[in-house]
């Protein structure tokens, strides 16, 4: 009997003790760490006590933190916010990487949340939500300070002290790195702006040899363009499927003409290796076709630039020209590279199709 009474003793005092040690987390914080170590492990370290002495507003932007967060990656995106038809919210990367493996998949995408189906017509922005989170606080990542979320680039790129710089000298060859406030004590140590020519003529001569590559390489550019023969197309792929044993997702044009010829391009995701919704990184290769029946041969030299139409505010298609004879024999170029990043391909393949302009240049025969 009296052991019973003990444990119900004991049980109601570490019940008591949990609830008033709830209720006094407010007090503690900012006031006193000596009264932290009573073992309760859910005490917040001793960091964010700094940062108000008030907990009320912290454990609201916390609250409101997770309530604003992506579905999909959990995290508090300062990108744009979409949300499906029931609310639930996702940030635009994961939007459109949900999109794009579903579309690889050939599935009718769906909300994580609620499987609802999801598109980029039935989804909205929400401009509430992400103007909600611009006014959450978030820490620097270099001086650990909080600011807000709208502030954090600016601070960040041109503010913080502890940024990350090169050195003034980098050009020279200096690569010395640090912090913002380590540079001045390293520019009086730094030996570049003493240097003589004659030690500085071998970085000089490394830079303007890749400068010079850029130039020649735009000047090709230029050049092609003024040639006499040469064929502007503003094309749109569409998504394909075939009858394989596995279906694979192709995209095609539509033929058109270009230099008085009948021309398609195709395209194919990640090289055409199976399951490309399992793997990371994306990319895009295209490949173009002459259709017309030929007896001479075609010199070619053809590049991508991003379209006119449709989302390309973001794409960004740095000019390869490619070179290639095309005759009776020969008339499908390699899969080419499209040179653009993961990321563009995700929001690439989450769009219904893909919008950009072809430059065909048909080189003189000498
Ligand atoms: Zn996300
Ligand atoms: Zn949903
Ligand atoms: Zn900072
Ligand atoms: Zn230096």
């Amino acid at each position: 009997m009296a052991d019973t009474t003990n444990s119900n003793d004991l049980q109601q005092n570490s019940l008591s003790d949990t609830v008033s040690n709830t209720n006094e987390i407010p007090l503690l914080i900012g006031t006193d760490n000596s009264t932290s170590d009573s073992g309760d492990v859910e005490e917040p370290p001793a960091k964010k006590c700094k940062i108000s002495l008030n907990d009320k507003p912290r454990l609201l932007e916390d609250r409101i933190g997770s309530i604003l967060s992506c579905c999909i990656c959990l995290d508090l995106s300062t990108l744009a916010m979409f949300q499906c038809v029931n609310g639930h919210l996702m940030c635009v990367s994961c939007f459109n990487h949900l999109l794009a493996d579903c579309k690889l998949k050939d599935e009718q995408a769906t909300c994580p949340n609620c499987r609802c189906e999801i598109s980029k017509s039935n989804c909205t922005r929400n401009l509430a939500v992400e103007k909600t989170i611009s006014e959450l606080p978030i820490q620097c990542d270099y001086c650990s300070k909080i600011f807000l979320r709208s502030e954090i680039k600016i601070h960040q790129s041109q503010h913080c002290p502890d940024r990350p710089i090169i050195c003034d000298y980098s050009l020279l060859g200096c690569n010395w790195n640090g912090s913002y406030h380590n540079l001045p004590s390293h520019l009086i140590l730094c030996e570049y702006p003493n240097k003589t020519g004659l030690e500085l003529i071998n970085t000089i001569r490394a830079q303007k040899t890749k400068y010079d590559e850029e130039k020649k390489s735009l000047e090709t550019v230029v050049d092609l363009l003024s040639l006499n023969q040469i064929g502007v197309s503003d094309l749109i792929l569409k998504p394909l499927r075939t009858d394989d044993f596995v279906a694979k997702l192709y995209f095609e044009t539509s033929r058109f003409t270009a230099l008085q010829y009948q021309w398609q391009v195709r395209a194919r995701i990640n090289d055409n290796i199976p399951h490309p919704h399992t793997t990371v990184t994306r990319s895009l290769s295209y490949q173009l076709i002459l259709k017309s029946k030929v007896s001479q041969t075609i010199d070619l030299k053809f590049f991508i630039l991003k379209g006119p139409h449709g989302d390309s505010s973001t794409l960004q298609i740095q000019p390869i020209i490619y070179h290639f004879e095309f005759n009776q024999n020969n008339t499908e170029t390699e899969y080419l590279k499209l040179p653009i990043s993961s990321q563009e391909c995700n929001r690439i393949l989450s769009s219904s199709s893909i919008s950009f302009r072809l430059l065909m240049v048909q080189l003189d025969r000498p």
